[in-house]
């Protein structure tokens, strides 16, 4: 069983696409990069946590690495809120029949340059009415910045599974950059300061190496609904791969709204169905989750096909095919 899960790993590993990554890496000076030093959080009673869990159900693999270093000003995230927006994910979840499982908390400290990032590169292309986001981002994916791939190298513990497993890193700033219309048929650049990242292989497609496409930043969960709701959104972004859409509603950058897990507001529905744009659908196919048989062996979803953008090819028919818009004149 052993063989088995090792041939299955060198299998994916020498595919064309990773090894374009393995060589875009390779340009990187990997070697420079120092991995933090690690332990795990004795307080966290992980055992008591996963108590709940059911072999055979879908399952879905959350790891943690809470800085020990953080700034004494710094108080938009502690050790709490982290656990207690864990376990709202799990109740989130729980309608579904995910179950998501804690492999552990680990603490330690980082080098402080990687506190306060920019996650990817300042975009060239702005999103017009002839490709819909989905379409758009596939064209045109989002780059972690050579700092972001620093970072999360130096955070991240080489394993076999890195590219199954939801790992939550808390930093103090994560930085967003997007294109905004300003007037007439200028767009300018923003930034957004983020309480939660995903890192979502809609968006960056075949960009973000394997290792690394499993990561989510928290850097603020002070609100009460960022705590209840954030860890699942993030969550959403990866397994679902869907940006902030619901029911009629096309994805953007915010929206704010009653209704599901995946839009800003109160609501937390996964729905099914073509009118839930196939939510659970497409949740239950993420190779992000496993079934674990009785010998312990965990028998993982699908990889994707294409890198994991929107329309990959193991959504099959799980896809909504929508327009494009921009908000500029049309007579521009
Ligand atoms: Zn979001």
């Amino acid at each position: 069983m052993i063989f088995r899960s090792i041939k299955k790993y060198i299998v994916f590993s020498i595919t064309p696409f990773c090894f374009l990554q393995i060589f875009s890496a390779c340009q990187k000076n990997d070697t420079n990069i120092k991995l933090a030093e690690w332990s795990s959080v004795t307080s966290i009673d992980v055992e008591t946590i996963n108590s709940d869990l059911e072999q055979g159900k879908p399952t879905i693999d959350v790891g943690i690495y809470f800085p020990g270093n953080l700034d004494p000003d710094f108080g938009k995230v502690t050790l709490d809120q982290v656990m207690s927006s864990f376990l709202s994910a799990k109740e989130i979840y729980s309608p579904t029949l995910v179950q998501i499982n804690l492999l552990w908390v680990k603490t330690g400290n980082i080098d402080p340059r990687f506190l306060s990032i920019q996650a990817n590169k300042i975009p060239q292309v702005p999103q017009t009415e002839y490709a819909n986001m989905y379409k758009h981002m596939r064209r045109n994916p989002s780059v972690l910045t050579q700092k972001a791939y620093e970072a999360f190298m130096s955070i991240i513990e080489p394993a076999p599974d890195n590219h199954r497993t939801i790992y939550l890193v808390i930093l103090q700033d994560v930085f967003f950059p997007f294109f905004d219309v300003s007037e007439g048929r200028n767009w300018m650049i923003k930034t957004v300061r983020t309480g939660g990242l995903s890192f979502p292989t809609y968006s960056y497609c075949n960009t973000i190496p394997d290792n690394l496409r499993g990561i989510i930043t928290l850097t603020n969960l002070s609100r009460p609904d960022r705590l209840r709701k954030t860890i699942a959104h993030e969550i959403g972004h990866k397994a679902i791969n869907v940006s902030h859409e619901f029911g009629d509603l096309d994805p953007q950058h915010e929206i704010y709204e009653g209704g599901g897990l995946m839009i800003y507001g109160n609501g937390e529905g996964i729905p099914s169905g073509k009118k839930g744009r196939w939510h659970l659908e497409r949740l239950k196919l993420s190779p992000f989750i496993y079934y674990l048989d009785k010998n312990g062996i965990k028998n993982w979803n699908a990889d994707y096909n294409e890198g994991g953008h929107y329309y990959d090819p193991i959504y099959g028919n799980y896809v909504v095919n929508f327009k494009g818009s921009v908000s500029i004149d049309e007579d521009w």
